[in-house]
């Protein structure tokens, strides 16, 4: 992201420290949600990165990708789909399943919220060990799409997620705003 943006993001994000276990600094997006010139930036972003990579379908992870990627979906005139956790949605679905640092983890998608040809950009708020989002993108390609990309409002260089996920983007692009 321009030097602009990224300082506009940066100064709305807080550092929650020990939440929600000891030595994990949680970070915080409601002052972005709740300034709307950032949210409002952060949005016009995304729309781009999907102009940019031709997606006509935005995927959201549940909970806070939700948030983010709904008005991406309006703003940029395609599809919001949901990835959500195991047990939510409604009509059938496929689930994937993943490794937590402690314990494990299932997402599904519906089974018919893709099709063949779609051109998907995955959106979350922060991406981590790379877990989620490689998932994710497992679910994407079984429902049929093609992974356009994954875009995040920040990365934790720290925890390697980009190194994780290398493989499972098969050269699709990973933006941190
Ligand atoms: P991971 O699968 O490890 O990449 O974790 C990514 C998911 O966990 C995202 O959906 C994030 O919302 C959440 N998450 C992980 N670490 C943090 C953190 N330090 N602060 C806020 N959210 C986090």
């Amino acid at each position: 992201a321009p030097d602009g943006l990224r300082e506009l993001l940066l100064s709305r994000i807080a550092d929650v420290p020990d939440y929600p276990k000891q030595g994990v600094v949680f970070k915080d997006i409601t002052p972005l949600l709740a300034d709307p010139a950032a949210f409002g930036a952060l949005t016009d972003a995304f729309v781009s990165l999907c102009e940019r990579y031709e997606a006509d379908k935005v995927v959201g992870l549940e909970a806070r990708g939700f948030i983010l990627a709904a008005p991406v979906a309006v703003r940029a005139g395609i599809g919001f789909v949901p990835v959500r956790k195991a047990g939510k949605l409604p009509g059938a679905t496929l689930r994937q399943a993943y490794d937590l640092e402690y314990g494990a983890a299932e997402i599904e998608i519906h089974a018919d919220a893709l099709a063949p040809g779609d051109r998907v950009l995955v959106i979350d708020d922060v991406l981590a060990t790379g877990g989620t989002a490689e998932a994710s993108l497992e679910l994407v390609r079984r429902a049929g799409a093609e992974v356009a990309g994954v875009a995040v409002l920040l990365e934790l260089g720290f925890l390697a997620g980009r190194q994780r996920l290398g493989p499972g983007l098969k050269g699709a692009p990973l933006e941190s705003l």
